[in-house]
């Protein structure tokens, strides 16, 4: 019997606040329960100065149906706004512009010879066979779970596309190394790419949580330390305090995930599902932004630098590009992805924004010279579940099988997307509703 029952969310980001907001449809009684001051999670805004500044997702697509869904029931759809599809690629002392689905642009593209783009379009072409594939459902990516992106693209496609074209649309976003991770999301994406659309919310990404976490309880500046089983029922220690609950959704990150859980019986969290949890990676990303006079810069499009070996600079983007702001300054943001991100995770935030700018100028010669002030600085260790060969289906049997009263959502169960984590959530509740 759901009405009456007592549950506990744990972590705010999409996959907590959605679940939050089906749990209490339901019929739950729901707290939610998050360590930050504010929801949002990885999809926080940073809003000072009259900037608003995503710190994590930045934009979702035309092929978010239950994002969209969610826009239509609260209301957002107001706010959505459309971005730009143009990005610039930068090879040495190439500086090359690339617009998703324009002809024109890509034949033009010069990083890529006549003979590559045809073998291109060929095989993007055969992969909108799979523009069914539900890139929130691991299930549904699990059909295509058979190798990476690497191997995949250099397969088809071969080495020089793998780095110039399908690198360059994936590792600035995901921060991982295709070497790394599953071909499932690529050919989702390449057999969406021809109409893709992006867009964002003009007061911040955080605008979903915030919006669904509205008519919730939720106890913010609230960090759970442990979780304890007494008889059937939760007892769940938060800042110093403690309360019952008859069920726990944990809608955090895997390690966090692990560790509030490590200690439940095998009838409550099985070993697999912690097996599962312990061996989930994510990969780092150091974002670090400064504000400038506006007008300095010619353009505000992203430029994202590609080639044969690492990447650390992953984007480097303009504010403006997305959203007005109040002021006569700009933002520009860099992100930084793979060794050079982690060896900045623990630096001072001094270090890290020299660290930034110094790689940054390396590939991007309009940054020589900016006048840059910092402005803001995330550091995040685990920011993006490694989808590793084999992973989606592992994902996809532990949504199946697990059962109240304690459940599990978050984007490393689904995809490493805001439509993944909501797949996640919804999926959680619907296994407590089952019961
Ligand atoms: C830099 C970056 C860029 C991205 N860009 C995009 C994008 O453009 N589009 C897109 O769709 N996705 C993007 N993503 C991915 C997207 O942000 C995530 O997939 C999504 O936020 C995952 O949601 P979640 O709820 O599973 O986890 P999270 O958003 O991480 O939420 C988990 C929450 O749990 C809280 N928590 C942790 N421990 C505790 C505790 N002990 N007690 C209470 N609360 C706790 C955390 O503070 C956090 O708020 C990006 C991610 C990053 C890092």
């Amino acid at each position: 019997m759901a009405k009456g029952r007592k549950t506990a969310i744990i972590g705010a980001g999409p996959a907590g606040c959605v679940a939050a907001y089906e749990a209490t449809r339901s019929g739950r009684k729901v707290v939610l329960f998050e360590k930050e001051k504010a929801v949002g999670g990885r999809t926080l805004t940073h809003r000072s100065g009259g900037h608003v500044l995503d710190t994590g997702a930045g934009f979702f697509t035309n092929f978010y149906p239950r994002l969209e869904r969610y826009n239509r029931e609260l209301g957002l759809e107001r706010d959505v706004v459309r971005l730009s599809r143009q990005n610039v690629l930068i090879s040495g002392d190439q500086v090359a512009p690339l617009a998703l689905g324009s002809p024109l642009s890509f034949f033009r593209f010069p990083l890529v010879g006549a003979s590559d783009k045809l073998r291109m379009i060929a095989v993007t072409l055969a992969r909108m066979r799979f523009r069914g594939i539900d890139l929130a459902d691991p299930a549904s990516l699990g059909r295509l779970d058979t190798g990476s992106i690497a191997e995949d693209a250099r397969k088809f496609l071969g080495e020089n596309v793998y780095h110039y074209l399908v690198r360059p649309g994936i590792e600035p976003f995901w921060y991982f190394s295709c070497e790394d991770v599953s071909r499932s999301l690529y050919i989702g994406l390449q057999a969406r790419a021809a109409d893709a659309v992006f867009f964002t919310y003009n007061s911040g990404m955080d605008s979903f949580c915030r919006r669904l976490a509205e008519p919730l309880e939720v106890r913010t500046g609230s960090g759970v330390t442990s979780i304890v089983e007494k008889g059937r029922r939760f007892h769940v220690n938060f800042s110093g305090k403690g309360e019952s609950f008859d069920e726990i959704i944990l809608a955090t990150t895997a390690n966090v995930a692990l560790r509030l859980s490590a200690n439940m019986s095998d009838s409550v969290v099985s070993e697999n599902q912690k097996a599962f949890l312990k061996s989930q990676t994510y990969a780092a990303n150091v974002m670090a932004s400064y504000r400038l006079p506006r007008g300095l810069l010619d353009d505000s499009d992203t430029r994202i630098p590609c080639g044969a070996g690492e990447n650390p600079v992953a984007a480097i983007t303009v504010n403006s590009d997305k959203r007005k702001s109040q002021t006569d300054e700009d933002l520009i943001s860099i992100y930084l992805r793979g060794d050079e991100a982690i060896r900045l995770l623990k630096s001072s935030k001094k270090d890290a924004f020299a660290g930034a700018r110094q790689l940054a100028e390396m590939v991007d010669s309009r940054l020589a010279g900016l006048p840059l002030q910092p402005f803001f600085l995330k550091q995040r260790g685990n920011a993006i579940p490694v989808h590793a060969v084999g992973r989606y289906l592992r994902a996809a049997t532990f949504l199946q099988r697990q059962s109240g009263p304690v459940v599990f959502a978050g984007d490393y169960l689904a995809n490493a997307t805001v439509e993944g984590a909501i797949y996640s959530a919804q999926s959680a509740v619907a296994a407590l509703v089952r019961g």
